[in-house]
């Protein structure tokens, strides 16, 4: 739901919007940890729910350890652009590896959706991509957003049952992420 408010003068849009967040290296739950409660660290930003923690096969062929994948919900007064600022600067403070496209990394954090906005920005595509095929941003979301509608693609639920079809994800509910401190 989309919220107005005045502040200062300026129209403030709040918009609800869903981040996926992956990684591959390391101690894989403590960098999800740390990069949510990184990104609600500063302002702007309000939590609303997160995911079951799954984990999943590497996308892209390249030969790597699983991921574990999340996906958080918010609501924000940010614009698309300083969302993804504050999400490439907390992969970037975690020492993400760039080295091999698809390859192994620390942390990822992917904008599956902002509000209603649609963009083909190569620097900020919106809706993600790719989020439309992928069962590791699909099968969290649905878990979380039931209900949820991926602009362009449809409801949630059944993409995620589309994709499950045939890529790997399991639900590790041994390992549990806290809502940002
Ligand atoms: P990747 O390594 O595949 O995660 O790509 C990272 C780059 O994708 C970043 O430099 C972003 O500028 C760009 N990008 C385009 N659309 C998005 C999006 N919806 N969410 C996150 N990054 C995006």
């Amino acid at each position: 739901m989309t919220d107005r408010s005045l502040t200062g003068g300026h129209m403030l849009i709040e918009h609800r919007v869903v981040l996926s967040l992956g990684s591959n290296l390391g101690d894989r739950l403590e960098n999800l940890q740390d990069a949510i409660d990184a990104l609600f660290d500063a302002p702007g930003l309000t939590f609303l729910a997160i995911s079951p923690v799954y984990e999943t096969a590497p996308w892209g062929g390249v030969e790597q350890d699983d991921f574990l994948n999340v996906v958080v919900v918010a609501e924000t007064l940010l614009t698309p652009e300083t969302l993804l600022e504050r999400s490439l600067s907390i992969e970037e403070s975690m020492r993400r590896e760039r080295v091999v496209r698809w390859g192994p990394r620390t942390l990822d954090i992917d904008i599956v959706q902002f509000g209603g906005i649609v963009s083909d920005d190569p620097r900020l595509t919106l809706p993600h991509p790719r989020a439309h095929e992928r069962a590791f941003v699909l099968v969290p979301w649905a878990g979380v957003e039931p209900d949820a509608v991926l602009t362009g693609h449809g409801p949630v639920a059944d993409l995620a049952a589309a994709a499950a079809g045939d890529q790997e994800v399991t639900r590790r509910d041994d390992l549990t992420l806290q809502p940002p401190a």
